[in-house]
């Protein structure tokens, strides 16, 4: 499979010239099967889904986006989805299901006048809206584990993507300190790539705490524990200039490859 990383920033969007090395697009991810042309999955819908367009060459989407959770940086490109967004699309969505609300209720809350011009509903093309429980879902050409994860402020679900040969798990938002929980080992445990959160530094620790974010040796520990074959650092701070990265990425000692995200990046795996 291939994974093109579209947006890797967490929180809010950031621009300008301290950031283009490594983007100012919020989360978001295209997966696109082996054998394929065009991307059938997009995980998260944050800004940087603008990006996933072009990766379409003129065709509508046809496929699914798996939101982590509906934290504005997951969910603002929604409407800028151009190739989503026409007569021809044929998207479904899935969300984590929470307090008894369909998955178009849930997305509401947030995209709806007076918040926002337009509904889920209005988005143009086939759209489908579904709120989903953790377990195992055939999602496109494949195998997708969705389980719960502690984040802050609603609930959360990392993502693991399988095709069989090849295991990738997304996990943008996460408190990777602590219990390593049934639901977490079965996300990540063995994957290939371990796309994670590592938005905050140790000298950040009582932010990271107090907003449920990791740091980049909370996501380096987690990676050993449960035997990843690459880590990919992601959901980076807003603050935090390409410089900064540079440095911090000079500095990661773990056992196994390590990649800061970067907008841009073409993973070809398998
Ligand atoms: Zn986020
Ligand atoms: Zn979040």
């Amino acid at each position: 499979m291939r994974l093109n990383l579209l947006g890797v920033r967490g929180s809010t969007p950031v621009s300008g010239q301290n950031f283009n090395r490594y983007g100012g697009h919020t989360s978001c991810v295209a997966v696109t099967a082996s054998g394929d042309t065009r991307p059938t999955v997009a995980l998260d819908a944050g800004t940087g889904l603008q990006n996933f367009t072009a990766l379409m060459q003129g065709e509508p989407f046809g496929g699914t986006i798996l939101l982590s959770h509906l934290h504005w940086d997951h969910m603002q490109g929604l409407p800028f989805f151009r190739a989503g967004d026409r007569d021809d699309s044929d998207v479904r969505m899935c969300v984590p299901a929470q307090d008894g609300l369909s998955g178009e209720q849930l997305l509401r809350q947030s995209m709806a006048p007076p918040a926002f011009p337009i509904t889920p509903a209005g988005l143009r093309g086939s759209w489908k809206f579904a709120a989903i429980e953790p377990g195992a879902y055939q999602i496109e050409s494949f195998t997708v584990t969705a389980a719960e994860v502690r984040h802050k402020g609603g609930r959360a679900f990392g993502y693991r993507v399988s095709d069989g040969f090849t295991d990738i798990a997304y996990l943008p938002d996460h408190v990777a300190r602590g219990e390593i929980t049934a639901g977490l080992e079965s996300l990540v445990r063995g994957v290939d790539v371990l796309l994670h959160d590592a938005q905050f530094v140790e000298a950040e620790r009582s932010l990271a705490d107090a907003y449920g974010h990791s740091t980049i040796g909370d996501a380096v520990e987690l990676a050993v524990s449960l035997d990843v074959g690459r880590l990919v650092l992601f959901h980076h701070s807003p603050v935090r200039t390409d410089d900064q990265l540079d440095a911090l990425a000079a500095d990661i000692d773990a056992p196994m490859p390590v990649d800061m995200a970067c907008e841009g990046l073409v993973l070809d795996l398998g």
